[in-house]
């Protein structure tokens, strides 16, 4: 490890530990490495705690109700499963809605919509305005800003705080700017920076006023029960809340068991008004009769309940938690005297956060990739693919075992400590 902090060497100190990380770099690279960090999936020893899933329903395809689980129809999901994932999201289950697998494909579906019909609350379709804008806490899900890029809505980054996006910054712009339809939000364990939004920033923003009347929360609950510690951070009544300040339509929630059961394979929710959902199942029933209720049943029948869930979850975290505590091990053991890079300590989710030095993270990425560790490229957790820092790389863990989230996170390290003598040296 680096004993020095890089910002209190000399010029020719600089020079010796750029030296000692070329050497390092170089020996990395002579292992021929072939690791992956790039993307939140969920390893093999993950996706085998499902398997029994496979064997589900046999010959027991009825739901509660009697319905042929086999045939066409049941738009709005199956009510067993919505009852156990409304009680784990808390929301009522007439305000929970199972579909397809991809939580990602409501999201998309939704925009959309939106844009072609209009939401029930738009003076006109939002496609109508050229200027649309949604903002974005950055740094977030790059698949959101995927959405919104394609469908022409110009992205504004939001700054994200310990406790959720930045509620002033927020408030500011959505008070006097109707072309503002929408804020990406993953209100717990965030991708990719592990924050869970506190109560105080719920209640901003299903309260605050806004100036499009169509203002739409995108709640993206993905690790609603994903908890890398014992204890879970509570899912909050979002519906519930922006009902009571009046904004009942503000919400749009959405879920899946993509981290619970099979990532390609499972199922999607979305929870919202009374309203919003007859306005979502009038669309959806355009391009579908009905989602795989053969899949939600059986995932009904292997859950059985809420807490069936929440210990399926326990085992997750089994896998999970060692490999999370690795990564911040390594990281401190390699990074921490040269106080060149800070990184965040999730308590839930998939990824870690990693700020290196400003301006070296696209040449962290690099070296890495030539080393033969793929990283996520740098920027892709903000709008644009533009980091306007260049400083910030996603970790995601899961999917290597834990030797190769070692190596792979150790030559990271020596990526990033090379960038930052390079950058302190060319000053
Ligand atoms: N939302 C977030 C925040 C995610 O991190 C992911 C997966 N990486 C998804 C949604 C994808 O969800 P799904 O598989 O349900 O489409």
């Amino acid at each position: 490890p680096t004993q020095t902090q890089y910002g209190l060497m000399s010029p020719d100190e600089l020079v010796a530990e750029r030296d000692r990380q070329t050497a390092n770099y170089t020996q990395l690279k002579s292992q021929k490495l072939t690791l992956d960090l790039t993307r939140g999936k969920p390893s093999s020893a993950q996706l085998d705690l499902s398997q029994d899933l496979l064997s589900l329903p046999g010959t027991n395809f009825r739901a509660a109700d009697g319905t042929d689980c086999r045939n066409y129809g049941g738009l709005t999901g199956l009510p067993e499963l919505r009852a156990i994932f409304g009680e784990l999201l808390g929301i009522p289950v007439q305000n929970l809605y199972a579909a397809g697998n991809a939580s990602l494909e409501l999201m998309h579906d939704t925009v959309v919509y939106s844009l072609f019909a209009g939401t029930v609350d738009s003076p006109a379709p939002w496609a109508n305005e050229p200027g649309r804008k949604f903002l974005c806490p950055s740094p977030g899900y790059d698949r959101h800003f995927a959405i919104t890029e394609a469908y022409g809505f110009e992205m504004i980054a939001i700054p994200m705080n310990p406790d959720g996006p930045d509620v002033h910054a927020i408030e500011e712009l959505v008070a006097n700017d109707p072309s503002i339809k929408g804020l990406w939000a993953v209100p717990n364990y965030s991708n990719p920076t592990g924050v869970v939004y506190s109560e105080a920033v719920v209640k901003a923003l299903v309260s605050m006023p806004t100036a499009a009347p169509d203002f739409r929360l995108y709640w993206d609950n993905a690790y609603a029960v994903h908890p890398l510690v014992e204890e879970a951070a509570p899912n909050l009544d979002v519906l519930g809340m922006a009902a009571a300040a009046g904004n009942p339509n503000r919400p749009l929630v959405f879920a899946s068991t993509s981290k619970i059961t099979f990532a390609g394979a499972g199922v999607s929710f979305i929870g919202a008004s009374e309203a919003n959902l007859k306005w979502y199942v009038q669309h959806a029933s355009k391009k579908t009769i009905g989602p795989d209720k053969v899949n939600q049943l059986r995932h009904a029948q292997f859950f059985q309940d809420a807490d069936g869930v929440r210990a399926h979850m326990a085992k997750h975290r089994k896998i999970m938690a060692p490999k999370f505590a690795l990564v911040r091990d390594i990281l401190e053991d390699r990074l921490g005297a040269s106080k060149t890079a800070s990184w965040t300590d999730p308590k839930g989710g998939y990824f870690i956060s990693l700020d290196v030095l400003d301006g070296t993270a696209g040449r962290v990425v690099a070296l890495a990739k030539e080393a033969g560790i793929a990283l996520t490229p740098a920027g892709s957790a903000f709008p644009y693919g533009k980091d306007p820092d260049d400083r910030n790389i996603r970790l995601a863990p899961s999917l290597p075992p834990l030797d190769e989230v070692a190596s792979a996170m150790d030559g990271v390290a020596t990526c990033v400590l090379l960038a930052a003598t390079e950058k302190l040296i060319a000053g």
